[in-house]
């Protein structure tokens, strides 16, 4: 596995030195709003879900979740730093650096296997507080000589005013601004100390084509999804509505006669409950086809099933459990993403798939075992050595994040394949092609 050993031996040799290492759960979060602020935009959310309720019926849950994360004035992501110990809940990014510095590995090997072009857009969805996609850029600086002239842009994915002034922060220092008109598509800008091109989008739609390498970690578990109940009558949609007994508050409720959504539903389900993610398909859709006609690959890490689960949306509030229709707008809300829905979208697409294959299986093939001895070796502080074994087995156990988080990826078809022997001249030419490097972090290769 010869990108494997190359993996490896860069993830030991080439990084960081221990001293620059950050453990982020250290950190401390800035507040976007101060508690009676968070508890008046709490109310004027309910507000807003049940004048809606009372004036158009029940909503679907995905329009509920919808509103709940990205409403546009009051919405849980849009007014929120909602993220680390402080926070509502924290993410392998935000866990360890490494995390990230194997991601950037994984971005800089794809690009090789493409075949180095000339120009490396990186592209993350739903980049949170920053911290991936500056690991990653710090990786892209330590094999600079690897990248050589390639120019290297970035492009973030957000919806969040607040999130993306954080990612700004993190990635360009003072060295961004927004745009000229809140309606432009790119609506904000800066460079990175490295020089690079940073850009904010709302919607991947409006970000450039070309050579793309994309990133999502814990985004399509934001992303909206329907409740279906199979019931004697057939399958119905569940949905969001105002308890009758009790005023104030939300309930769910099984409606009598089939919705449109309805047909999102596979004949072939055997399920009796059902979550569907509409949106996540369209973004695997544009995906494929930006992948499909300009090349690149898409890593997306998340926790999921392969379509077997039934009941997954849940609520969080300060790193616990939270009642999903309690205080919207107060805690987080997140679905486990269907893994077999989305592979099915993306081959209708086009593109090639490698997985889902678990967090711990996608990191050790990464090399994060090599990485952690070398980082141990160098370290003196007991503490510090503590906090990196611990790290690593929140990010690795089986029981803790190692089995719960899934990686999938998404790849132009000529990755995986060997390029067929061309005839040249009119003479049967057996040119002999090198078998296409082996995608790193998959042992899975199903062509
Ligand atoms: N990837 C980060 C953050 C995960 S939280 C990490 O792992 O730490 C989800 C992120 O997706 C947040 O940045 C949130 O603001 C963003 N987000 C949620 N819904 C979105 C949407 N529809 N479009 C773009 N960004 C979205």
């Amino acid at each position: 596995m010869r990108t494997l050993l190359i993996v490896n031996r860069l993830a030991v040799s080439h990084f960081l030195p221990l001293a620059s290492v950050r453990w982020r759960v250290a950190s401390s979060r800035p507040c976007s709003s101060n508690s009676s602020s968070q508890e008046q935009q709490r109310h004027s959310m309910l507000r807003h879900l049940t004048s809606k309720i009372k004036s158009t019926g029940p909503i679907s849950v995905a329009e509920y979740m919808r509103e709940v994360l990205t409403n546009p004035v009051m919405g849980y992501y849009v007014r929120n730093d909602m993220l680390g110990p402080e926070g509502d809940f924290i993410t392998s990014p935000e866990i360890s650096q490494i995390f990230g510095e194997l991601l950037g590995v994984w971005c800089v090997s794809e690009w090789m296997g493409a075949g180095s072009p000339g120009q490396l857009q990186l592209v993350e969805l739903g980049p949170g507080r920053g911290s991936l996609a500056s690991d990653v850029l710090r990786v892209f600086g330590q094999l600079r000589t690897v990248l050589g002239e390639t120019s290297v842009s970035v492009h973030l994915v957000e919806v969040s005013p607040v999130l993306s002034q954080v990612q700004a922060t993190c990635l360009t220092g003072e060295c961004n601004q927004a745009s000229a008109s809140e309606d432009e598509p790119c609506y904000h800008h800066g460079t990175t100390a490295a020089g690079l091109p940073c850009s904010w989008y709302r919607s991947l739609e409006h970000v450039p084509r070309g050579f793309s390498i994309y990133l999502a970690h814990e985004f399509f578990d934001a992303l909206p999804i329907h409740k279906f109940q199979r019931t004697e009558r057939g399958w119905r949609e569940v949905m969001v509505d105002i308890d009758p007994e009790k005023p104030g508050q939300l309930r769910f409720v099984i409606i009598p006669n089939p919705t449109l959504a309805c047909t999102l539903i596979q004949a072939d389900e055997k399920r009796q409950h059902v979550e569907v993610c509409p949106e996540g398909g369209v973004i695997i859709q544009q995906l494929a086809n930006r992948i499909a006609e300009d090349g690149g690959a898409a890593l997306i890490a998340d926790y999921g099933h392969g379509g077997t689960k039934m009941d997954t949306f849940r609520g969080f509030k300060g790193h616990q459990l939270h009642d999903v229709l309690s205080s919207p707008g107060a805690a987080d809300l997140t679905a486990d993403v269907d893994f077999s829905y989305l592979r099915g979208v993306a081959e209708e697409g086009g593109v090639a798939c490698l997985g889902p294959v678990t967090q711990r299986l996608f990191l050790k093939n990464m090399g994060i075992d090599a990485r952690l001895q070398v980082l141990l070796r160098n370290c003196t502080d007991p503490s510090t050595k503590k906090q990196l074994i611990q790290s690593y087995d929140m990010l690795t156990n089986p029981s803790k994040m190692g089995e719960r988080f899934h990686f999938f990826s998404m790849l132009a078809p000529s990755r995986l394949h060997r390029h067929r022997p061309q005839a040249a001249q009119g003479l049967k030419m057996e040119r002999k092609n090198p078998a296409p490097l082996p995608v790193a972090g998959f042992t899975e290769l199903n062509l």
